[in-house]
């Protein structure tokens, strides 16, 4: 990052919550409040609420999210993805970061602090339990050094209790994602015995949710996550973030009420904003990959300058060119970039799944087989047909040669092939093609996949064949 302040840049070496000696500093945030500390809860409890109701929403019947990453299958917003769904679900992926781009450049790390669940849980659920046990940062920290007495140990467990409580909770959440929530029902109602590898997963993902809230915390945001890590090359000086007015804050004036004199800066350096940063950084020093946009020293100052009679915004969102006196945000030919190449992923994706057909075929040569010759003169190749039903109803289907009309193509068994809802069937094939037609090694054909007389999809394959010398 490009270097913003004309202040002391040594801060970037080091994390906050790193000492020199390589130890953990644990962080204490004051208790947040204030305007947007009330927005925040608003806006927590409508996307814990929804993610909490997804695995209950159904669409025609079917899971509005569903990961089945053991099974292979994926149903988003009620359509099921199969691994044959790749290219569309890589194209997904690569829209999302270009979307992710997009809106950091523009607007900071706003996901991190406002919808990221790692944030909500940690701030606004377990930290709030916290507060209400062990109360504000003060008697927190002088509660961690005092010695056991019963009161400490009452209070410890019972906020232990309550993080392994509501863990298990988050991972039975994320079981219902994964494997849908009928499943859940009928691992919870089994018990452990019964499905032992189920079992090992919810209390691995209770360990993991339980280990990150209780003790690892801020650390998964600056540490481990790497969206932080990318705001270095993605912001610029038109992104909007949360930032410290260095221009009206300098030179900080610790006498601000005692000495309101012009060449004092509004900052009165209580140093509230620090404290109240659940990843201990000094916002005044500039932009950091620490800071997570959950603008609690946003609320902090504004009481501050409330209090001094100063105008509220001293830290605010805004962006260095905004801070410098300029526009806050401007269309730069950057965004403008990134624009045109998202708008052209959503076209493509659009196109993608609205042409989708409900049944993907792939049709494989039988391995080790050529071709053979029948009693009637034909030539026979054998294939293997993988029909895969994409839809919540079973399907009959039947296969014809479509352009080779001597052909003819036929399944031991049954002519037609039933495909399950939502599943799989492989056949095996054989199809002839009298042997005068052939006149090279491979010949292409066309077949085509047919329900109810309707063809739903061609596949083109070779036919192998002796070749005429
Ligand atoms: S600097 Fe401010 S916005 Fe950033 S993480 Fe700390 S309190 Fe939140
Ligand atoms: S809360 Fe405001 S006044 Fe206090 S130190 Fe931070 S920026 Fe300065």
């Amino acid at each position: 990052m490009e270097d913003l302040y004309q202040y002391d840049q040594e801060y970037r070496d080091s994390i906050a919550t790193v000492d020199a000696a390589g130890n953990r500093v644990w962080v204490y945030p004051k208790k947040p409040k204030g305007r947007l500390h009330n927005l925040r809860i608003l806006v927590t409890v409508v996307l814990l609420g929804l993610l909490f109701s997804g695995p209950f929403i159904k669409i025609n019947g079917q899971p509005l999210l569903l990961l089945n990453i053991l099974q292979r299958k994926f149903i988003i917003l009620g359509q099921v993805f199969w691994p044959q769904d790749f290219v569309l679900f890589g194209l997904a992926m690569i829209t999302f970061f270009v979307f992710i781009i997009l809106f950091t450049t523009a607007f900071g790390r706003i996901w991190c602090g406002w919808a990221c669940p790692q944030t909500l849980f940690m701030e606004m659920v377990f930290r709030k339990i916290e507060y209400l046990i062990e109360g504000d940062a003060n008697q927190k920290r002088k509660l961690d050094i005092a010695p056991w007495t019963t009161e400490k140990v009452v209070k410890k467990l019972s906020k232990h209790l309550i993080f392994m409580a509501i863990s298990l909770l988050i991972s039975h959440l994320l079981m219902a994602y994964l494997i849908g929530v009928e499943q859940v029902k009928q691992l919870v109602l089994a018990g452990p015995g019964a499905e032992l590898t189920g079992f090992f997963g919810l209390l691995l993902f209770t360990s993991v949710f339980y280990g990150v809230f209780a003790y690892f915390r801020e650390q998964a945001c600056t540490v481990v996550c790497p969206y932080g890590r990318l705001q270095s090359v993605l912001l610029n000086k038109e992104s909007i973030v949360v930032a410290y007015d260095w221009l009206r804050g300098e030179p900080r004036n610790k006498l601000r009420k005692q000495s309101l004199t012009d060449d004092q800066g509004d900052c009165i350096d209580c140093k509230l904003c620090v404290h109240a940063c659940p990843t201990g950084i000094d916002i005044r020093n500039g932009t950091q990959l620490e800071c997570v946009n959950c603008t609690a020293c946003i609320d902090a100052c504004n009481q501050v300058m409330e209090k001094v009679q100063r105008p509220q915004g001293l830290i605010r969102f805004d962006s260095y060119n905004g801070i410098e006196g300029g526009k806050p945000l401007k269309f730069t030919a950057r965004l403008a970039g990134y624009s045109v190449i998202l708008v052209a992923l959503v076209g493509l994706l659009t196109y993608l799944l609205v042409s989708r057909s409900d049944v993907e075929t792939t049709v494989l040569r039988v391995p080790g087989q050529l071709f053979q010759k029948t009693v009637d003169g034909n030539i026979s190749n054998l294939y293997n047909i993988q029909v895969i039903n994409k839809t919540f109803n079973v399907i009959s289907l039947y296969i014809k040669v479509m352009d080779q009309p001597e052909a003819k193509i036929y399944r031991v068994g049954e002519p037609s092939l039933l495909v399950p809802a939502n599943g799989m069937v492989e056949s095996v094939y054989f199809v002839e093609l009298p042997a005068i037609q052939i006149v090279k090694a491979k010949t292409p054909i066309l077949l085509g996949i047919f329900s109810e007389n309707t063809m739903i999809e061609k596949v083109k394959t070779n036919f192998l064949g002796p070749v005429k010398r």
